[in-house]
């Protein structure tokens, strides 16, 4: 029988229902486990898709948020790898089966019975759901866990855990470096990280955005060239150009239209989950041996690598920092493209909260 501790959240009752404060029950930490009082979690566009049921199955109550650091405030008996103290962080997953060849392999997001999620996932321990972030603590097994670098701004570096993941292990996979031209596609939370840490692996960095007030400031980011891409004649001069695309679009829109932009042998990796099919022209992949492909997030090894090397390039996100009773307000924002570039909830604000 494990033992269980009830805490304060924030989470949603209904897909169409407001966040609101709850309890849920954490379980004390076995021997392998580590509990981390959260000090901040980035808002990401998946915990919108996620409470809004936009992906289907959500199970309720839903208590997002999956960009977490914070401060490790007890260890089991078998921890080796933390101490009460160490700052943490912890991404999208919190266990895998640990045996498959995938988990072997260090790509436990890929686990063939399943990774288990931050949130929305059964929960091994307790037989209910994963709750996530947008809490006081969270209990995770200490293979889970990440070291967060201690020249980075923490708050700053929360985004990394999913945002900065989701982007780099794309980036590494399809060979970004020097003498790549790459496309960023949708300047949010994803693509703006995407666009520092492909700039920092030595690519010429294109950045694709539908807001003109982004297209004004995406080279502060490190993008080389941006392009206005409702602008077809900009998006024109790209025709065949670049050697890979990363897209992180939220909603709808025309895969077509970037695939076109590739080089022969090129290749598109979708990030973005939007929740309706994209349609994809057979000639877009034909003409040119084109690949278009997806990733998802990145292993827990992976995850440790982006963060060292966003330690040694001191990359973090561009945030704006909200309390807790502000997240209601922060998904309409995030919906109308109004965040540079991403949400972070300082959680003294849910600490606080009666
Ligand atoms: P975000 O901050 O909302 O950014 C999405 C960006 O897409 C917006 O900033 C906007 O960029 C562009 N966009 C939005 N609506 C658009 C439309 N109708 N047409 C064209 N462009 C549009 O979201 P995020 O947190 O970066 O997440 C992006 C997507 O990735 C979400 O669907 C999320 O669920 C998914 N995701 C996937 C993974 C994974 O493992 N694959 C991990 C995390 C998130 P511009 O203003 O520059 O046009
Ligand atoms: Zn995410
Ligand atoms: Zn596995």
């Amino acid at each position: 029988m494990i033992e269980t501790k009830d805490i304060k959240a924030y989470g949603t009752q209904a897909a169409d229902a407001l966040l609101d404060q709850l309890n849920i029950s954490r379980r004390k930490p076995t021997a392998h486990d580590v509990e981390i009082e959260i000090r901040y979690c980035g808002v990401c566009h998946s915990d919108l898709h996620t409470a809004r049921n936009e992906w289907h199955g959500t199970v309720y109550p839903c208590v997002p948020g999956h960009e977490i650091v914070g401060t490790v405030v007890s260890v089991g008996d078998h921890v080796h790898k933390f101490k009460v103290g160490d700052t943490v962080g912890v991404g999208c997953m919190v266990d895998s089966c640990r045996e498959c060849q995938y988990c072997q392999e260090g790509l436990e997001q890929y686990c063939e019975p399943g990774m288990t999620g931050t949130y929305g996932s059964p929960d091994k321990y307790l037989g209910t759901q994963t709750y996530g972030g947008y809490s006081e603590s969270v209990v995770v097994n200490e293979n889970y866990v990440l070291s967060i670098p201690e020249n980075l701004d923490l708050a700053a570096t929360a985004p990394l855990l999913c945002a900065g993941i989701t982007t780099y292990s794309p980036l590494r996979h399809w060979n970004v470096g020097p003498g790549k031209k790459v496309g960023i596609v949708g300047i949010g939370g994803l693509g703006h990280m995407g666009i520092k840490i492909a700039k920092a692996m030595g690519a010429h960095v294109v950045a694709f955005t539908t807001s003109e007030s982004k297209f004004a400031e995406a080279q502060r980011l490190g993008a080389d060239e941006v392009v206005l891409s409702k602008d077809a004649d900009q998006m024109a001069a790209y025709r065949g150009k670049l050697h890979f695309i990363l897209d992180a679009v939220s909603a709808e829109h025309d895969i077509n239209a970037y695939l076109s932009l590739l080089r022969v042998d090129g290749s598109l990796a979708l990030v973005g989950a939007p929740e309706q099919p994209l349609p994809v022209a057979a000639f877009s992949v034909i003409m040119g041996r084109k690949s278009f492909a997806g990733s998802m997030i990145g292993g827990i090894a992976e995850t440790q690598e982006m963060l060292d090397f966003c330690g040694k390039h001191n990359i973090v996100a561009d945030i704006e920092m909200i309390d807790i009773g502000q997240i209601n307000e922060a998904y309409e924002r995030l919906l109308k493209g109004d965040i540079k570039y991403r949400f972070v909830i300082d959680l003294a604000s849910l600490k606080n909260n009666n």
